[in-house]
């Protein structure tokens, strides 16, 4: 799978996170729903009937959702096997394969990047390892992919990414040391954060203007409405399409290839 593979194509998708998810208002979705139910504005061809105006009604969660191409995945799988789906309801199975597929295409949007950035054989090869399982894993059929196998293979990328951020970090990090969990709306304009490790992190609204970003680690971290004006991200560590979607940047950020430039950012 190449990583174009593990980005969104709702083109090609039958509205699944539009119906599994369980979601609220308060995130930017039009209505607080139960997993399983579809979204009163997904229509009996599976679109979205407000999906131009997502933007003016500012749905953010819908506009900001990424499932790294587990849907189109799931879809293509679910025409093959001639399953309906009624506009209504989601089949618990179905349902529950999908969030598995989810999991294991967000694994594999992991390694691929890891790939990219590291430069050391002996991790090089065990990370290489590590995505041909994974590939196989997801060559499985969707509804024969068990919790174990999730539960193994997420423990296994996870130390794989763990050795990788290690790496990095000792080859390319400057004394900055980033120290608590949560730091909403700090500023950290024009700082050199180089190799520093921001996993995990609460970095809501955040303003990164013209920092020095190289090799910052941002797996997990929650970066919503964080500023990335300026910013170089081609070389930070673990960013996804959804945290990019639901930051802020301008024209003069750079992004990786694999990372699409949210409109808003033309300016
Ligand atoms: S508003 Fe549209 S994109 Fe958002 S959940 Fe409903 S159908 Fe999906």
């Amino acid at each position: 799978m190449e990583m174009k593979d593990l980005r969104i194509q709702c083109e090609n998708c039958f509205g699944l996170c539009c119906r599994a998810l369980y979601f609220s208002k308060m995130d930017g979705f039009p209505e607080n729903k139960r997993a399983g139910k579809a979204c009163s504005y997904l229509c009996a061809a599976s679109r979205c009937s407000i999906y131009s105006q997502l933007g003016e009604k500012h749905l953010k969660g819908c506009m900001n959702y990424d499932c790294f191409g587990a849907g189109q995945h799931m879809s293509a799988w679910i025409k093959q096997q001639n399953i309906y789906i009624t506009d209504k309801q989601m089949d618990t199975a179905v349902m529950e394969s999908f969030h598995k597929l989810m999991k294991l295409h967000q694994q594999l949007w992991y390694l691929k990047q890891a790939i990219l950035l590291i430069e050391e054989h002996h991790l090089h090869i065990d990370t290489t390892g590590e995505l041909e399982k994974l590939e196989i894993l997801l060559r499985k059929e969707p509804d024969k992919i068990t919790k174990p196998d999730i539960e193994i293979s997420h423990d296994a990328v996870n130390g794989i990414l763990r050795r990788v951020s290690a790496c990095i970090q000792t080859k390319y990090a400057n004394d900055t040391h980033i120290i608590g969990s949560s730091f909403l709306g700090k500023s950290f304009k024009k700082q050199s954060l180089k190799g520093c490790d921001f996993s995990m992190k609460l970095l809501i609204g955040c303003d990164f203007t013209d920092a020095d970003l190289a090799y910052v680690n941002f797996l997990g971290s929650d970066v919503r409405d964080a500023n990335f004006s300026n910013v170089d991200l081609r070389c930070s560590l673990f960013l996804t399409q959804f945290q990019i979607n639901s930051a802020k940047g301008n024209k003069a950020t750079m992004l990786p290839d694999y990372l699409k430039r949210p409109r808003t950012w033309n300016k």
